[in-house]
C-alpha cells in the first residue's frame, strides 16, 4: 500500500455525508464525476450527486467500473478553442479563450491521477508552459477513489502504481464497510473538507488487493528492440483507428488548425491526434517519417516506455499507468501487456 505523506488528516463519513458534501460542491463550483451519457460512462458535469454513476452502475448502462475516457479530457480536451481571430479591413484582433472556472473532479482513479501527473511533465514542467493546461490544473481539485476491485485489463502494479495510490490526488476516499475513509492529501484538498462536520479518525485505510505483477522490459532495454521484425508482424492486425490513443490517459499528441466561423472571423483550435494515424507527422511535400504501420505501432509503445521517460527525465517511471483502456477498446486485440511480455521473453 502507498504510505500517506506527512501528517494527513482522516475522517470517517457515510454515503449520505459524502452526497451532501458533493451537492454543496456542485452548487458552488463545477463538479465533474462519472455519468452515463447514452449508456457510456464519461466524466461530465453533474448538477447533483444523484446524477453520479456510483460504482458505474445504472440501468441500461455498460456497467463499466470506470469512465471510457480518462480525466485527461478535463485538462486537455478532445477539441478546444485556443483563440478567435477577427479581421476588419487591415486590423486583426485575437481573443484568447482561457478557461477560468473552479472545478472539482470526483471519483478519480489512481491510474488516471498518475496520468495527469505524467502529462504535467510536458504541459507544466517544461518550458514553454501550456497556459490552457496550467490554468485548468490550477483551478481543479481531484477527489480520488481507491479501487476496491480490479478491472480485467488493469496492470497498474506492474508499472509502479497501486489501486490505493494517493500521491497524485488532493483528497483520497477509501470505501469502508459503513461508508468511506476520507484523507486530505494536499492543502488544496484540505481546503475543500467541511470544517468540523465530519468525524475525525486515526484509522488507516485497509490494505488494497494486489493485481499481480509481470515483468516489464526496463527502459534501457528498449533500443535493442527498435529493429525487431516483431513490430511489422504485430501491426498486420492494426487498423490505424487511433482508439488506443484517444482513451489513453497519457497520449498527448495534438493537431492545431484554423476554421472559418463567418466572413472575417476565424478560430484556432487544437484537437487530439495520434501516432497510429496514417498521416501522423506528414510534412509539406507529403513526406511521412513513419509511413509503415509497424513503425507507427512501434512508436506508440516506445513512446510510453522509452521516448517520453527519456525526454522528460522520468527516470524509471514509464508513461503508461497500466489502466488497460487501450486493451479494452482495440477492435483487433492489440494488447499492450502481450507486447510487454513478448519483449521481456525475447530479451
Ligand atoms: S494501459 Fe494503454 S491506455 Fe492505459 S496508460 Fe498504458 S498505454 Fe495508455
Ligand atoms: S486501437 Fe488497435 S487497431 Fe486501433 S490504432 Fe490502436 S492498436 Fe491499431
Amino acid at each position: 500500500m502507498s504510505k500517506p505523506k506527512g501528517d494527513k488528516k482522516r475522517w470517517l463519513i457515510s454515503q449520505i455525508e459524502l452526497e451532501t458534501w458533493l451537492d454543496g460542491i456542485a452548487n458552488a463550483r463545477t463538479l465533474i464525476a462519472p455519468r452515463h451519457v447514452s449508456g457510456i460512462m464519461l466524466y461530465r458535469q453533474v448538477a447533483k450527486s444523484k446524477e453520479i454513476a456510483w460504482h458505474g452502475q445504472a440501468p441500461g448502462s455498460s456497467n463499466a467500473f470506470r469512465p471510457l475516457l480518462s480525466v485527461k479530457e478535463i485538462f486537455f480536451p478532445q477539441t478546444e478553442r485556443l483563440f478567435t481571430i477577427q479581421k476588419t479591413g487591415q486590423e486583426i484582433h485575437l481573443k484568447e479563450a482561457f478557461p477560468d472556472w473552479e472545478t472539482v473532479v470526483f471519483d478519480v482513479r489512481p491510474c488516471d491521477a498518475r496520468g495527469v501527473k505524467l502529462l504535467d511533465a510536458l504541459f507544466l514542467d517544461t518550458n514553454p508552459v501550456d497556459a490552457f493546461y496550467a490554468r485548468r490544473r490550477e483551478n481543479t481539485t481531484l477527489i480520488g477513489l481507491a479501487c476496491k476491485e480490479l478491472g480485467p485489463t488493469c496492470f497498474c502494479t506492474s508499472v509502479g502504481g497501486a489501486p490505493d495510490d494517493s500521491h497524485d490526488v488532493d483528497i483520497m476516499l477509501y470505501e469502508t464497510d459503513g461508508g468511506y475513509l476520507a484523507e486530505a492529501v494536499t492543502e488544496k484538498g484540505r481546503f475543500l473538507i467541511p470544517s468540523g462536520e465530519w468525524k475525525e479518525t486515526t484509522a488507516s485505510p485497509k490494505q488494497a488487493m494486489d493485481s499481480g505483477q509481470f515483468p516489464v522490459p526496463k527502459k534501457g532495454k528498449w533500443p535493442e528492440h527498435f529493429n525487431d521484425e516483431y513490430w511489422m508482424r504485430m501491426s498486420e492486425r492494426c487498423l490505424s483507428c487511433r482508439a488506443c490513443a484517444y482513451v489513453c490517459p497519457t497520449c498527448r499528441c495534438f493537431a492545431v488548425r484554423d476554421e472559418v466561423l463567418a466572413p472575417g472571423e476565424f478560430e484556432r483550435i487544437r484537437c487530439w491526434d495520434s501516432c497510429a494515424g496514417e498521416n501522423y507527422r506528414r510534412v509539406a511535400g507529403g513526406h511521412k517519417p513513419r509511413a509503415e504501420k509497424g513503425e507507427r505501432l512501434r512508436n506508440r509503445f516506445f513512446c510510453k516506455y522509452y521516448y517520453y521517460p527519456e525526454q522528460y527525465g522520468l527516470g524509471t517511471v514509464s508513461a503508461c499507468t497500466g489502466c488497460g483502456r487501450c486493451i479494452e477498446v482495440c477492435p483487433v486485440g492489440v494488447d499492450i501487456t502481450e507486447v510487454l511480455m513478448d519483449l521481456e521473453k525475447s530479451a
